[in-house]
């Protein structure tokens, strides 16, 4: 049976992650930065459902919940992101908030991977995925929401290299668009929503071998340029 990881399960499209992994018949361990608790799904009340309370940026907290877990873990996915500050072109930055970006989009899926490698490590068939952003894609010259571009740019780069450094191991890594969704940071204007971005985002999961290691998905199963 499969034991799947994902961080931000709260709301959003980590909650619709939980939601279905838990329809699968999986045991997920959902992180936020509270308690979730969701009076429609009843995530927080499944016997299935395990809570993990933790801020991404706090490293030691992250390492503290992986402390927690002692059964191993199949399937990581890095859902919790920010859209970053108000103030994020290049000719007006905040800079606090753009390192704040940095340090939820760039750096904590890092830091989540290498706490809980050791619980993957132990899974017969493991895998990492983070949820990233077309947005970050070198190809797209615009220059809107800047931090967050350069921050899913900066996180693709990283999983790269994971990808390559646990290749070895046999744990596979992608990253994955997971499509313009109906969400707080989408917006109810977006293309698709959370149902049909997260079983997209499952199936990936599912399918990844190390075959498919340190490629960029679109949610269909597309490959996206970097
Ligand atoms: P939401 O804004 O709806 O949810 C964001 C989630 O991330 C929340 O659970 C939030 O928790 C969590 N989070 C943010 N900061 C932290 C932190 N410091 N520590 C722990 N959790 C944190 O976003 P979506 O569901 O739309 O986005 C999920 C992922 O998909 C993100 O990585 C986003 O960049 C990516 N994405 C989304 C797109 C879209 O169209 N929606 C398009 C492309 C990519 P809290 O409630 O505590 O803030």
């Amino acid at each position: 049976m499969t034991t799947i990881l994902i961080t931000g399960t709260n709301r959003g499209i980590g909650l619709e992650l939980a939601k279905q992994a838990l329809a699968k018949g999986w045991t997920v361990y959902g992180s936020a930065r509270g308690v979730v608790t969701d009076p429609e799904a009843h995530i927080c009340d499944h016997p299935k459902y395990h809570d993990l309370v933790f801020d991404v940026t706090d490293h030691v907290a992250v390492r503290a919940a992986a402390a927690s877990v002692s059964e191993p873990i199949d399937i990581l996915i890095n859902n919790a992101g920010t859209i970053g500050p108000k103030r994020q072109s290049v000719l007006d930055m905040d800079f606090d908030g753009f390192a704040k970006t940095l340090a939820i989009n760039t750096l904590a899926p890092l830091a989540v991977a290498q706490a809980f490698l050791p619980h993957l490590k132990r899974s017969s068939n493991p895998r990492i995925l983070t949820v990233s952003s077309r947005m970050g894609s070198l190809s797209h010259a615009k220059s809107d929401r800047i931090a967050y571009r350069a921050s899913k740019a900066a996180v693709n780069k990283v999983m790269q290299g994971l990808a390559s450094d646990l290749q070895p191991m046999g744990v596979a890594v992608a990253q994955l668009h997971p499509g313009w969704v109906r969400t707080d940071m989408g917006g109810q204007g977006a293309d698709i929503d959370v149902s049909t971005s997260a079983a997209g985002i499952l199936k990936i999961a599912e399918g990844l071998t190390l075959e498919g290691t340190g490629r960029f998905y679109n949610w269909d199963g597309a490959r996206l340029e970097w």
